[in-house]
């Protein structure tokens, strides 16, 4: 039975049945283990996108399975009419993993965690302030998602093009540029939302005086400062969050992709002054919060969080840094190496810019899964626990993809 239909399924079925928002690509991956996904003719390719890292502790990662085997033999879900002991001992350990955060509220992804926050944010200084201080500030390029308000404060129009009337006070402006916050962060502003290192669009790293003036700035006026850790956060770029690296404290974060290692979860974690002025109904969500999912989550903080396992992922960044540039040295197409940990860009010189998608093609022809940021950056976010040996493999697979273009 499962026989036949793994053998008729192809993408003319994908393009009959599924709503046209994505492309997939022409491997159909059956099954992964580790840093590996493997097809139905049994080829593996290495996998240096971890979902769009997501599954940061590899495929299939056996504590994890045994957590979610475990909670679902005790309970799967209960409405957030009460409480579950999963939630209350994730919100512990999440908030422990912070100097500012007192609260948290789960959801299941990260536009949910961000439309939470950016809420937040308007309820906040509605309450305290009035409705004059409104404006959200955000920075063009960024991504927060894909409901309508998150994709509205995002700083990509294509993504929030054709939609109809947007939300209104939302402001975008360049990214790593002081000046620009200056003259737009006043008295009636409510929040900044802010990506440490711009994954989406295009790894862009925030200079440490930018952050720190940024945050500088959002305490002369009482602006809330969201950090979204979607991508950076979870040990991605080295330290458990992104901001950890900038000597600042946001009033938020936001939290998802590899918080559930694959399984559905998001965060917003916020500071004591914002969890005061919230009141019972304001916010929901149906599944947030579930068993399932806070049980598995707080297994993957439990493997990330730990001193050895972030030095670890430092660690892998200088590999991953060194079999680039040797791979440079013989065939100089790349332009720049950036990122923090395992979050990395490769700016390709301009002669190759328009070659990406015949890279990721020819790469994953050679059996190694990359991605793409912005227009023309490739994007490698490869599992945090990736064996050395795997790196290395994969680079060679993506060397030799790279000398075929
Ligand atoms: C992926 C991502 C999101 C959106 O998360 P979803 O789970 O797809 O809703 C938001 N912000 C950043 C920085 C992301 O990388």
């Amino acid at each position: 039975m499962i026989r036949k239909e793994i053998k008729t399924f192809n993408k003319k079925m994908f393009e009959k049945l599924i709503i046209p928002f994505y492309s997939p690509s022409s491997i159909i991956p059956i099954y992964g283990k580790g840093s590996r996904v493997f097809d139905r003719l049994g080829k593996d390719y290495i996998d240096f996108s971890s979902g769009i890292g997501v599954t940061a502790l590899g495929h299939c990662n056996f504590l994890i399975q045994k957590s979610l085997v475990l909670q679902s033999k005790k309970l799967w879900h209960i409405s957030n009419l009460f409480v579950n002991e999963p939630a209350i001992n994730l919100a512990q350990r999440l908030n422990s993993t912070t100097s500012f955060s007192s609260r948290v509220f789960f959801s299941n992804s990260g536009a949910e965690a961000n439309e939470a926050a950016f809420k937040l944010a308007r309820y906040y200084s509605n309450k305290v302030y009035g409705f004059h201080k409104n404006k959200i500030v955000s920075f063009l390029n960024s991504f927060h998602g894909r409901t309508f308000f998150t994709v509205c404060v995002g700083g990509q129009f294509k993504y929030s093009d054709g939609f109809g009337p947007k939300p209104s006070e939302i402001f975008h402006i360049p990214y790593n540029d002081i000046k620009a916050i200056k003259s737009v962060v006043d008295d009636s502003t409510c929040a900044v939302v802010v990506e440490p290192i711009q994954g989406e669009g295009g790894v862009i790293p925030a200079k440490m005086d930018f952050m720190q003036k940024l945050r500088n700035i959002c305490n002369k006026h009482d602006v809330l400062l969201i950090v979204d850790e979607i991508q950076t956060g979870m040990g991605r770029t080295g330290k458990l969050y992104c901001y950890e690296h900038y000597n600042i404290e946001p009033d938020i974060i936001t939290l998802a992709k590899a918080l559930g290692s694959g399984f559905p979860i998001g965060a917003t974690l916020v500071n004591e002054k914002i969890s005061k002025v919230v009141e019972i109904g304001i916010h929901g969500s149906t599944y947030g919060g579930n068993p399932l999912s806070c049980a598995i989550a707080e297994t993957s903080l439990k493997i990330i969080n730990s001193e050895k396992f972030l030095l670890n992922v430092r660690k892998k960044n200088k590999i991953f840094v060194k079999e680039l540039l040797k791979i440079n040295r013989r065939i100089n197409i790349f332009n720049e190496i950036r990122g923090k940990g395992l979050l990395l860009g490769i700016d390709l010189k301009n002669k190759y810019k328009n070659e990406i998608n015949k890279i990721i093609l020819s790469s994953a022809k050679e059996g190694v899964l990359i991605l793409k940021a912005g227009k023309n950056v490739i994007r490698l976010l490869p599992p945090l626990n990736i064996k050395n040996k795997d790196i290395k493999e994969g680079m060679f697979r993506f060397y030799k993809a790279l000398k075929n273009i």
